[in-house]
């Protein structure tokens, strides 16, 4: 936050395709409303993982996002190949920001939407899930990528959202998750959604299976108010939610840290359309605009969104967005940023103006840990290759039993194929091997020793995963046809 006087200090990207257009033409909009900025410029994008950087940025350009702690980001091109990471995910990981928020309105009829009265926010966590990038090929044939999530993670997240919903005059927060299948993972983000949903009994809140959700979402937009969700449901639904609203080229998002946040739209560098004066700014903009918000300067953000609204009503339209009968002038990138800062000052005569005046940042107190849990260890799941069918396998992993460990059950696929598996069932040549002490306690060393009689027997096992208990509760899963 700034006083009125001060110039708040920024990190600017132009990146790469449309980026340095798209943000020549939003930063002319702020600065002709009177955003109090002071920039930083650095270089991101295609040129510097040419010039050898495999995240996209350079190290000296760390130390701008840490002064400055706010980030205002044009789309970059990620080259095609192997050995380039998404800068967007470093980013995201390293400055801690873990809330993805996209607003999505539909702008009818000056925009053209099946669904004119859909204006929702999803509030996308934006660090765990499987976009923690452990991945591993386990065997020939099988590939793993693990999906991690965290009751901090999911506390911070959750609580975003419903604060987020309160500050904005919003009525409902939904949450989407598949914890019918991923009972642990999926559940535990739907038991934080309940436990912190307690606290703010003023909004109406609901949760749903992400993939009925989704169709619920596609179909009936206007029945959502707020969504939160888990990072692979919110990278795909947001995407989903801009392009019916109208266009991908509408929507801008706020990544939101402790320390840093970065603003950027949600669509790419666009290569195809580069250099031709002919993309559409207002993704960007409206993500200087949650910038501004963010950096307390509320009212010039709402003389920017207002005047953004009322050329987007006056028919002044790019190519992406215009209408053949309804929009009145086709303009390119400049003419169009030249409308809007025509129009500042004025307000949108049908569609619903914008009033941010009153919006503070929001103050998020800190996750406090909890006391650990009990934890006790009751056994192991040894994940073996092998070629050959179950019982064969059993037979050989039956000699290992020596002490408190016996095998318990095999699956594939997390299908169980032994004791008393189907012919029917598929198998492939990665097998969990469940070995437990009839649900008493197990040392450490006991499954070191199992596992090294494995190793001694020529058992090709490829990891092991601890079964424990936390205040009783299994931390496992069974296998299906448990
Ligand atoms: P894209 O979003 O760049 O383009 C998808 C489609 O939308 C294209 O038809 C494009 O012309 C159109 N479009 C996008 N933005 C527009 C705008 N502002 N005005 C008018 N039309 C617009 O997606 P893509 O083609 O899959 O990706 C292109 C490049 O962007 C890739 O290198 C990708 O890795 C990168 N990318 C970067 C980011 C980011 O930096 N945040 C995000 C997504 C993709």
């Amino acid at each position: 936050m700034n006083d009125l006087n001060t110039s708040a200090p920024i990190t600017v990207a132009h990146g790469d395709g449309i980026g340095p257009e798209i943000m020549r033409a939003s930063l002319a909009i702020l600065d002709a409303a009177g955003a109090r900025l002071a920039i930083e410029n650095i270089e991101i994008g295609e040129a510097v993982y040419r010039r050898g950087f495999s995240s996209g940025i350079e190290p000296s350009a760390w130390d701008s996002l840490r002064r400055t702690r706010t980030f205002y980001k044009a789309p970059i091109t990620t080259p095609q190949g192997g050995g380039f990471k998404s800068l967007n995910v470093t980013i995201r990981k390293t400055l801690g920001l873990y809330a993805n928020v996209r607003p999505v309105a539909a702008y009818a009829p000056f925009v053209a939407t099946r669904h004119p009265k859909m204006d929702l926010v999803i509030v996308r966590e934006n660090e765990e899930d499987l976009y923690a990038g452990i991945e591993h090929r386990q065997t020939d044939e099988v590939f793993q990528c693990l999906k991690l999530i965290t009751r901090p993670g999911c506390e911070r997240i959750v609580r975003y959202a419903f604060e987020y919903a309160r500050a904005n005059g919003r009525r409902k927060v939904s949450c989407f998750t598949k914890d019918n299948i991923m009972k642990l993972t999926d559940g535990l983000f739907h038991k934080v959604f309940d436990e912190i949903g307690a606290e703010y009994s003023d909004l109406e809140q609901e949760h749903r299976i992400v993939d009925i959700g989704a169709a619920q979402l596609a179909d009936t937009p206007e029945v959502f108010d707020v969504l939160v969700m888990p990072n692979l449901y919110g990278d795909i639904l947001s995407d989903v939610a801009a392009q019916i609203a109208g266009s991908v080229g509408l929507a801008g998002s706020a990544n939101i840290g402790d320390r840093v946040s970065m603003f950027e739209a949600i669509h790419g560098s666009a290569p195809l359309l580069a250099g031709q004066d002919r993309a559409n700014p207002s993704g960007l903009l409206l993500a200087g605009v949650m910038m501004l918000n963010h950096l307390g300067q509320s009212s010039v953000a709402e003389r920017v969104h207002n005047a953004w609204l009322a050329t987007l009503e006056a028919g002044i339209h790019t190519d992406d967005v215009w209408q053949d009968g309804s929009s009145h002038a086709r303009v390119g990138t400049g003419d169009f940023a030249q409308a809007v800062i025509a129009r500042l000052g004025q307000v949108p005569q049908s569609l619903p103006a914008v009033r941010y005046s009153a919006n503070q940042p929001l103050e998020l107190p800190a996750v406090t840990r909890r006391p650990p849990a009990r934890k006790a260890t009751v056994g192991v799941d040894l994940f073996v290759q092998w070629n050959g069918g179950p019982d064969d396998l059993a037979g050989r992993l039956k000699t290992l039993e020596d002490g408190p460990l016996a095998l318990k059950m095999i699956t594939n696929r997390g299908v169980k194929v032994w004791p008393d598996g189907m012919p029917e069932t598929f198998c492939t040549d990665h097998w969990r091997c469940r070995f437990m002490n009839g649900g008493g306690p197990v040392a450490l060393t006991d499954i070191v020793a199992l596992s090294s009689r494995a190793a001694l027997a020529g058992i090709d096992f490829i990891k092991t995963e601890h079964l424990c208990t936390f205040d009783g509760e299994p931390g496992f899963s069974l296998g299906q046809g448990q």
